[in-house]
């Protein structure tokens, strides 16, 4: 399979089980490759099953920050993380929007924990880090900063990046790059960001089943049970798009600077 870009964050695994074939079929046929996130324990597995049955298909394994409180079993993600087809550790990160007020100091502590695990981890294993991040940017960047020589040279992606201008460069300054998704095809406040970061540390994702880029989301393949589209890794295309445009970059050129950037960053040439 000739692959023309490679949809860097994404969940097909999380997609209903009878529809997965047909989407990594679309995908495939579209030249797309893919790499699903696990995010828990479950959905690490089925992303490391999905690489061993579909070509193109990588995967990375470890617990989302929502997972913090719910005791999870770091020692299987381990053991996942040592597959040859396993090319990162995450997606894992801190997640501060809507926290419950309560218990806000111990979520937020266990998240940490959480994260440092991970940290340690893609140390360990030689795989670069996949961050989520959401309301918790200046806590990432801290806790990134204080574990600076363990992390990569390329030390992984912010996937889904809403950061400011000042936290993509010290970001940068770690080593790190950025994916961007759908939010781009319909949300004109990343575009300076877009414009700022360098065209070699940018990603492109899906993070699918989730936000849908703007043109799929009246014509999508597949809908949920609300008739809401469901979005899949062939719809990466749009997002390579408005990358390009907002770089000032001709599309096929972008195609082959993502493809560059996201084999560098999960080393993905011996495949
Ligand atoms: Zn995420
Ligand atoms: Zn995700």
């Amino acid at each position: 399979m000739n692959i023309k870009v490679i949809d860097a964050h994404t969940h097909v695994q999380m997609i209903l089980p009878a529809y997965q074939d047909a989407v990594i079929k679309r995908a495939q046929d579209a030249g797309i490759g893919i790499i699903n996130s696990g995010a828990d324990e479950q959905s690490s597995k089925d992303a490391v099953t999905l690489t061993h049955t579909h070509k193109a298909t990588w995967a990375t394994v470890g617990y989302h920050p929502h997972e913090a409180l719910k005791s999870p079993n770091l020692e299987i993600i381990k053991e996942l993380a040592k597959d040859e087809k396993v090319v990162g550790v995450g997606e894992c990160g801190l997640d501060y929007f809507k926290l419950d007020s309560q218990q806000e100091e111990h979520i937020k502590q266990e998240q940490k924990k959480l994260f440092a695990f991970h940290i340690q981890l893609a140390r360990e294993a030689q795989k670069p880090l996949v961050i989520h991040c959401r309301d918790a940017f200046t806590e990432t960047i801290e806790i990134l900063q204080s574990h600076k020589n363990e992390l990569l040279p390329e030390a992984g992606i912010l996937h889904f990046f809403t950061g400011t201008l000042n936290d993509a460069k010290q970001l940068l300054d770690l080593g790190f790059s950025f994916t961007f998704g759908g939010l781009i095809t319909f949300n004109r406040s990343f575009d300076e960001i877009i414009k700022y970061i360098p065209t070699d540390k940018i990603l492109a994702e899906t993070d699918a089943p989730w936000v849908t880029p703007l043109s799929y989301k009246k014509n999508a393949f597949l809908k949920n049970e609300h008739g809401a589209a469901i979005n899949e890794p062939v719809y990466v295309t749009e997002v390579v798009e408005w990358l390009a445009k907002i770089k000032e970059i001709k599309q096929s050129e972008m195609e082959k600077i993502l493809l560059e950037n996201t084999k560098r960053m999960f080393r993905l040439d011996s495949f």
